[in-house]
């Protein structure tokens, strides 16, 4: 028999309460309903921080290559380093490294996933995170820790954006192209372009035409605010009525610190965040010193991923939010006799725990929040991994203070912006300044998002290969494309919930071809065509799990409530899961087989 439930809570009442909220919220223009924040408004999506420079363009060579400068390019660029490949490229469109973690500077911004599986190479460059979840001013010193460490400044191009990458197989390089006017050569190219870097605003009409100040959360401007990423008291907004549309990660992690400052707050909500506990404490050098036996990283991450997988874990090293559902589907599954055990008593087991943690959730905001009706209006009315969770100590607490309205739309949304505010509930409601926290492009195709093509071995270019749905081996390799690698966790671990580690792996796989193609003195490495296509057949074979799923309320896990197309069945993951997907890449590259490339 499954865990019992609390006797007030009504199976079939919930699942019937779940469909009413995520119907008040479907629209027919789905992901359309956003536009992009650069197409838009360049103004409100020029650099903040770091005022580009002029420099000559670049015709030269360098051996590898690699587009973003996010933990994605860090991270092999430092593993390409430490395998003695030193002339390594990294190209990025911000002004220092760091990726989502340079352009995401808003106030109390914080990893969600501990730190100590969070921050990559935390062994490599002796970094002790100062806290479980760190506060995004450390996560960026440590991106460039990991830059000057293994020597990645050296030759990276900041404030430069990629415009086209081509394949030149008389010379067996690629050409790189950019918007500085460079064109010099790769012998291989990564690519790391982020899964949600470009940001974008509800596309509502009037946007144009507010007087006031508006700004997305990723381009968060202090000096019109004061204070600073750090978290210092924005002393500008004390006088100002501040909107903030979006009710996000995001939001969850600035709102209490708007709520402070402003003379007036206005939290725009949709649909309301699943906000659990956050428990952040310091790590303390003493209790740090003993974990840290060498390879400790590693063997967090990994026990991470096992206590988010159905299985026996014997402990859970991180105990956070994550492993904490994971415990729980476990506890289930323990409670049904093995002769039971089949998918959809395991589907039960999670929904049974899904059904308990998120009462609790609902029941911390109606205990944490004084005004009765603002805690009902804060209650998350979907299951827990339909949206991404979030955790904060602070969040709740925040519409208590004087300052904070929470504006709930019951699922409709903001209509429109005017000239002096936001029109919502059928009323203008005027505001000094508007923040956008509606988050990041996520179902649109990769070379959309990337900004730039390929064009591979005869001609071919990704978008057109790739324009029934992606094709790759290990989310990795592409046909007709050598010595080209992409870092993107779809059709390989997929793991979402802690994505350094994903890149890790690459790193890992990227080295070990590298290495071994340039201690063979090859000239290129390419998939085969048949061990790409059983590589993506065997990707389709899966479920896909919760991402996608039409019972969810809409949001960009499950393409704004319209679910899989054809082309999404691509973007799965490995169909045993994570776990299984880690080891299975590693016995293929101690092999050193290489098994489905071809080097040459
Ligand atoms: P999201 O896409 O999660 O949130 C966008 C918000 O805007 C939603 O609440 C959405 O409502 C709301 N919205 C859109 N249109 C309207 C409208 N017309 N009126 C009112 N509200 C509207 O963006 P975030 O930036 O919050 O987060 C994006 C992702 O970035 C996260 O899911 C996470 O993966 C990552 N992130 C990670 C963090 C970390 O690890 N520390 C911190 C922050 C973000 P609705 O829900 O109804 O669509």
């Amino acid at each position: 028999m499954a865990t019992q439930l609390a006797p007030s809570i009504d199976k079939e009442a919930l699942r019937a309460k779940y469909a009413e909220e995520r119907d008040k919220r479907l629209r027919e223009d789905g992901s359309a309903q956003y536009v992009r924040l650069e197409e838009e408004f360049t103004d409100l999506a020029t650099d903040p921080y770091i005022r580009q420079e002029e420099r000559d363009p670049l015709t030269d060579h360098v051996t590898f290559a690699f587009i973003g400068g996010g933990f994605a390019g860090l991270i092999v660029g430092a593993r390409l380093k430490e395998a003695g490949i030193g002339d390594v490229r990294i190209i990025e469109k911000g002004g220092d490294f760091g990726g989502t973690w340079y352009w995401n500077r808003y106030p109390g911004a914080q990893c969600d996933t501990a730190s100590l599986i969070y921050m990559p190479l935390l062994e490599e460059t002796g970094h002790k995170p100062s806290e479980k979840y760190a506060h995004a001013p450390e996560i960026r010193d440590h991106c460039s820790r990991i830059g000057e460490k293994f020597d990645l400044y050296e030759k990276a191009l900041f404030h430069t954006q990629v415009t086209d990458l081509e394949w030149d197989a008389s010379r067996k390089v690629w050409i790189v192209r950019t918007n500085r006017g460079d064109e010099f050569t790769a012998k291989y190219v990564g690519m790391g372009t982020g899964p949600l870097h470009v940001a974008k605003l509800p596309g509502l009409p009037g946007l144009e035409t507010f007087k006031g100040k508006a700004f997305h959360t990723s381009r968060w401007d202090y000096e019109y605010t004061g204070g600073s990423p750090e978290g210092d008291f924005m002393e500008n907004l004390t006088d100002k009525r501040v909107a903030i549309i979006g009710t996000g990660a995001t939001s969850v992690q600035c709102v209490p610190h708007l709520a402070k400052a402003a003379k007036e707050l206005l939290v725009f909500q949709r649909t309301p965040s699943s906000v659990d506990e956050r428990n952040n404490a310091p790590i303390e050098d003493d209790w740090f010193a003993e974990i840290a036996e060498e390879g400790w990283q590693k063997k967090w991450q990994e026990n991470f991923v096992a206590n988010l997988t159905p299985g026996f874990p014997s402990e859970d090293l991180v105990k956070d939010g994550w492993t904490d559902l994971g415990g729980r589907v476990r506890a289930g599954m323990r409670n049904i006799p093995p002769e039971r055990w089949t998918p959809e008593t395991v589907l039960e087991a999670f929904e049974e725990a899904d059904f308990q943690k998120m009462e609790e959730i609902r029941q911390r905001a109606q205990a944490i929040v004084d005004d009765p009706d603002t805690g009902e209006n804060l209650k998350a009315w979907y299951r827990q991994l339909c949206k991404r969770p979030c955790f904060h100590d602070e969040y709740l607490q925040a519409f208590n203070e004087a300052s904070t309205r929470l504006i709930d739309t019951d699922g409709k949304g903001v209509e429109r912006v005017t000239e002096n505010g936001v029109f919502a509930n059928g009323e203008e409601y005027e505001v000094d300044c508007i923040i956008y926290a509606s988050g990041f492009e996520v179902s649109t195709d990769y070379v959309a998002r990337a900004g730039f093509d390929l064009t591979g071995r005869d001609g071919v270019k990704l978008s057109e290969y790739w324009a029934n749905g992606m094709r790759t081996k290990h989310g990795m390799h592409v046909n007709g494309f050598p010595n080209a690698f992409i870092v993107q966790p779809a059709q390989a671990a997929n793991f979402i919930a802690n994505v350094p580690h994903n890149i890790v792996d690459h790193a890992n796989t990227i080295t070990a071809i590298v290495s071994h193609a340039e201690g063979e003195g090859r000239d290129a490495v390419e998939v085969t065509k048949d061990a790409e296509d059983s590589w993506v057949e065997l990707i389709q074979s899966g479920t896909g799990g919760n991402i996608g799923n039409t019972e969810c309320t809409p949001g960009y896990y499950n393409n704004e409530g319209k679910g899989w197309e054809d082309t999404d069945r691509f973007n799965m993951g490995y169909p045993h899961g994570p776990l299984a997907f880690f080891s299975y890449i590693d016995q293929w590259r101690k092999s050193g087989e290489f098994e489905g490339l071809e080097f040459s």
